[in-house]
């Protein structure tokens, strides 16, 4: 009888043991074009700190393309994504133009809830890469067309025009309201939503850059989680910062720093949601780096560094991997950037 006991003790003790090393909810979050010295900018500018150091689980992403060695947001979207390298420009398919399907489609088909919240178009390279399959980025009418041939849950950013102004004629925001689709064109609309699917629209084209875009990117992904977490079977929150890109395309260092503490803000605020709910796994990476980006010089008393970059264009370096909550310890070292479909599918136990 007291075998019986102490061997039932010891299978509870694993099942609650496994049961903490498994998360229900996703959030993943990709700063656009954010290597480590984008990071260090915002920490130097910031007073040596930032929300970024309270991950303990760090790795190294790979992010070269099918078919370049420095990669787009188009194919480092669909390998983050969709698990598969593929060719610069292509959203969602593999290099030969087959329809791969993403993390966020796998999640939704298991039937937890999904989201995204970027500050740019809704069909920029980046999210399209999480719901779309179309062989060009520059489809961007027919990737807001493929918003409508899924069940997301939630997503907000810009992008109104590519949903209502089409040369199709067709208004995909009423063929949302007819889906059930709250609908929001202010931050202020998108916070008075509790439940329910919501489509942001927040811009017609993208987002403004920080400072105009204010509390954006923080406040959006807090109303983004407050909805999708009535879903007791969990969810999958894709989050962009999508402008550091731009900054580093435009070699402004000064822009990196604003938008990547933008970033950090959000990343602090979903970490303090993780905490409290502990079956949250976060992960925050980029989908390449840009500017090829580098300080020579500084003084951290004064907060201040000399930027200096070696392109206007992307480059083809490891991108840092950061990892919290239950699982985290699977997104240390180094990976390709298509190993995180696969990792998640098997941490959430969904069928593929
Ligand atoms: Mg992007
Ligand atoms: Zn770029």
């Amino acid at each position: 009888m007291r075998k019986i006991k102490l061997v039932a003790i010891f299978i509870i003790a694993i099942t609650v043991v496994y049961a903490q090393k498994q998360p229900k909810n996703v959030v993943f979050i990709i700063g656009d074009g954010m290597g480590i010295a984008h990071i260090y900018a915002g920490m130097v500018a910031n007073g040596n700190q930032l929300q970024m150091e309270r991950f303990k689980n760090l790795g190294f992403s790979k992010t070269y393309s099918s078919n370049n060695f420095t990669t787009d947001s188009g194919a480092g979207g669909t390998a983050l994504a969709c698990g598969v390298k593929t060719k610069n420009g292509m959203i969602g398919m593999t290099p030969d133009s087959v329809a791969a399907e993403s993390i966020l489609e796998v999640t939704e088909k298991n039937g937890l809830s999904t989201g995204m919240v970027t500050t740019c178009d809704m069909t920029h390279a980046t999210p399209a890469s999480f719901i779309a399959h179309q062989v060009s980025r520059k489809m961007t009418q027919e990737i807001a067309a493929d918003f409508l041939k899924t069940d997301i849950d939630v997503f907000i950013g810009g992008g109104r025009k590519n949903f209502e102004k089409r040369d199709d004629n067709r208004n995909l925001t009423n063929e949302l309201k007819a889906k059930n689709y709250n609908i929001a064109y202010t931050l202020d609309e998108v916070k008075k939503i509790k439940s329910g699917k919501l489509a942001g629209l927040l811009d017609d084209e993208h987002n403004p850059p920080m400072p105009e875009r204010g509390d954006m990117l923080p406040d959006a992904t807090m109303a983004a989680l407050d909805i999708l977490d009535n879903n007791k079977k969990g969810f999958f929150l894709m989050i962009e910062g999508s402008q550091i890109d731009w900054a580093a395309h435009n070699n402004d260092a000064g822009q990196i720093v604003k938008e990547v503490l933008d970033l950090d803000k959000t990343i602090g605020k979903v970490l303090d949601y993780a905490v409290k709910n502990k079956n949250t796994l976060v992960i925050v990476t980029a989908d390449h780096e840009t500017g090829g980006f580098t300080m020579p010089k500084g003084n951290m008393a004064k907060k201040e560094f000399t930027g200096a970059f070696s392109t206007k264009d992307h480059s083809g370096v490891l991108v840092p991997v950061f990892a919290f909550g239950p699982g985290a310890e699977n997104f240390t070292g180094f990976m390709e950037n298509t190993s995180f479909k696969n990792k998640l599918i098997k941490l959430l136990k969904l069928k593929n």
